[in-house]
Formats: C-alpha cells, structure tokens, sequence
C-alpha cells in the first residue's frame, strides 16, 4: 500500500512477474465485503452459457489474470497513473452457474449491484457478451438510461436465436434496450462487419437511433473521426464501455469465438480509449476472450493492455484528474 493508502501493483523489480498467486495487473485482491474505500473494482465473470457457437471464454478472466502481470504503473502515452488516482483492487469473480443461464445472469447482476451500492466502478473482465445485460441492469439503478460505447465486430442486437432464445450473446443489447437500460440514441458500435444473419440487427438499431459504424466507415474516416463521433453523441451523458475483443483484426487477436477479417488494430484500439477521457463513464468490460482458440496468448496480452487503458480512463472519470482528451494520442 502506498502513503496515500491506494493498494499498488506489486513491483516487477521486486518480485518477478511471473512469480506468486495472479491477480489483475498484480493488484491485491480482496473480497467484495472487504473493499470498503477500492474505487475500481476488477472483477472476473468466468462464464460462456451464451455462446452460440465456439465457446471458451469462460477460461477469459484466469487467462487475463495471468497475461495482466505484464502491466505496469504508467502509461507512457497520456502520463496517466490511475494506481496513485484510485484505489484500485481484484475483486475476484463473480459467482456463476455453468449449468443455468437464467441463475448466472442474477448471479452476475447481484455481484455488480453490491459494487455499485459499495460506490465501486467495475472494470469487468468476460465471459462473453451477454454478461453484459446484467452488469446494465446493476449498473442501470443508478444511472438509467445509460449511453453505450461498443466496439465490437457484431452489433449482439439480433432479437431471438434457435426459435425463441432471447438471451445469447448476439442479443443483449436488444434486451438492454427494451428494458430501458440503454438509451439507444446515445448507443455508438464501431467495428461492425463480417457476413450477417439478415441484416435485421442493424436495421433495428439504426431504427432505434443507435450510431452503428461500420468497419468500411470507420477506414474511410479514421479512429479520430470516430471518437468525435462518439463524443459528440454521449456528450456528458453517464456511458458505459464494451470491448468486445473480436472488433480487433483476428491477426492482432484470433483467441475469440467469432472472429471477423477486416478489423481494427490494437495501436488505433489504444488510441480510441484514449479519447474516451473526459466522459462521464460508469463502468467497462473486456469480454469474448477465448483462451482455448488463443495458443500463443497473443490475444490475452492485447486484452490485458485494452484493460489498462480501459482503467485509466475510467480513472481519470472516477479521480476527477485533468481530462487529457489530447495527451499523446
Ligand atoms: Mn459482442
Ligand atoms: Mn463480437
């Protein structure tokens, strides 16, 4: 612990990284009854029961622990030390129940409803996506309806898979949205591609007010343009952050269920976060990391450095430090 009474990252010049018991970015991991005073909470949600195809994102969060020992305390490209901004802490996993999707996704919204009554922003780590519908719930009796900024390479807002599954991984942000969890007008995917079912997702976000930017737009405009984008339409609006890891190009980062060519690099990734700085942003999540189809782990350093981002900036909102919109990006 340091003088301010923040916990700090054990030191990789003390101990070596790949030394002791993993926790996220070497943090000190705590329970949630015992998390009186953390500001960020990173918690694990080792669950994949909405996986319509390859799963494995379950493995996501002991995988991310691992890769996370690589970070350290500064990011060199904004100057940002969220570790002496917030106390930050592991949390360890949400509670989950392999065997019933209906019981995890309360398991899961029980856990982040006593983060958010605790004062705590969640960094979460997936699981895939649909973990997301119940962190919006808990998140939601706060701050309702929120904003979304997505990246991802699949909107997740079809209607029903299999004749009538409406709780999957492709759905939860339909589900968000008609439980008034998110408003759609201030809903921002970039990323989207690949083939489709039938285009019908698109369509009813767009008919809904959702900003869908699709990969051809994002190439041609850029990832600065994007973020004004997103800027201009979450504006002070209290916005949650999705990182679906398949937005990035499979070459960056193949261990996901669904990966798409044709995607965005992890450099420009980097960058987007950045500018996320300055928002009124409530909580975030890294999901659809799939270990099992990830052999170099390749894919679990990229997401362990988008967490770090993700944590910065959710630092600079939750630590009241200088908005650095334009630091080094
Ligand atoms: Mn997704
Ligand atoms: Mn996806």
């Amino acid at each position: 612990m340091s003088e301010s009474g923040h916990y700090r990252p054990e030191a990789g010049m003390d101990v070596p990284r790949f030394a002791g018991i993993p926790t996220f970015m070497r943090l000190p991991h705590r329970r949630l009854a015992e998390a009186q005073g953390v500001d960020i909470g990173i918690v694990g949600v080792p669950w994949d029961g909405g996986t319509t195809n390859r799963p494995g994102a379950r493995h996501g969060p002991r995988q991310l622990r691992d890769a996370s020992t690589m970070i350290r305390l500064v990011n060199q490209a904004t100057g940002v030390r969220p570790f002496e901004l917030v106390r930050c802490a592991d949390l360890g996993d949400a509670p989950v129940n392999p065997a019933n999707l209906q019981d995890s996704l309360a398991r899961i919204e029980d856990f982040h409803r006593r983060l958010v009554e605790a004062g705590i922003t969640p960094l979460t780590v997936g699981g895939d996506h649909l973990i997301t519908l119940p962190i919006l719930r808990a998140l939601a009796r706060r701050h309702r309806p929120l904003a979304l900024v997505q990246f991802d390479a699949h909107t997740d807002f079809y209607d029903a898979y299999f004749g009538g599954e409406r709780y999957t991984h492709g759905t939860p942000f339909r589900r968000a949205v008609e439980e008034g969890l998110i408003d759609p007008g201030k809903v921002v995917q970039i990323g989207i591609r690949g083939t489709a079912y039938d285009g019908e997702d698109v369509r009813w976000a767009r008919a809904q007010g959702a900003r869908v930017i699709m990969i051809e737009e994002y190439y041609d405009r850029g990832p600065a343009w994007a973020m004004e984008e997103v800027r201009r339409i979450v504006g002070d609006h209290p916005c949650y952050v999705s990182f679906d890891v398949d937005a990035l190009d499979p070459s960056q980062a193949p261990g996901t269920g669904t990966p798409e060519i044709g995607g965005i690099f992890t450099h420009d990734a980097q960058r987007m976060i950045r500018r996320l700085a300055g928002l009124r942003l409530v909580g975030a999540d890294v999901v659809e990391l799939s270990p099992p189809f990830d052999p170099s782990g390749m894919t679990a350093w990229v997401a362990a450095n988008l967490l770090f981002e993700l944590l910065c900036v959710l630092a600079l909102a939750r630590g009241g430090g200088p908005a650095r919109r334009d630091a080094g990006v």
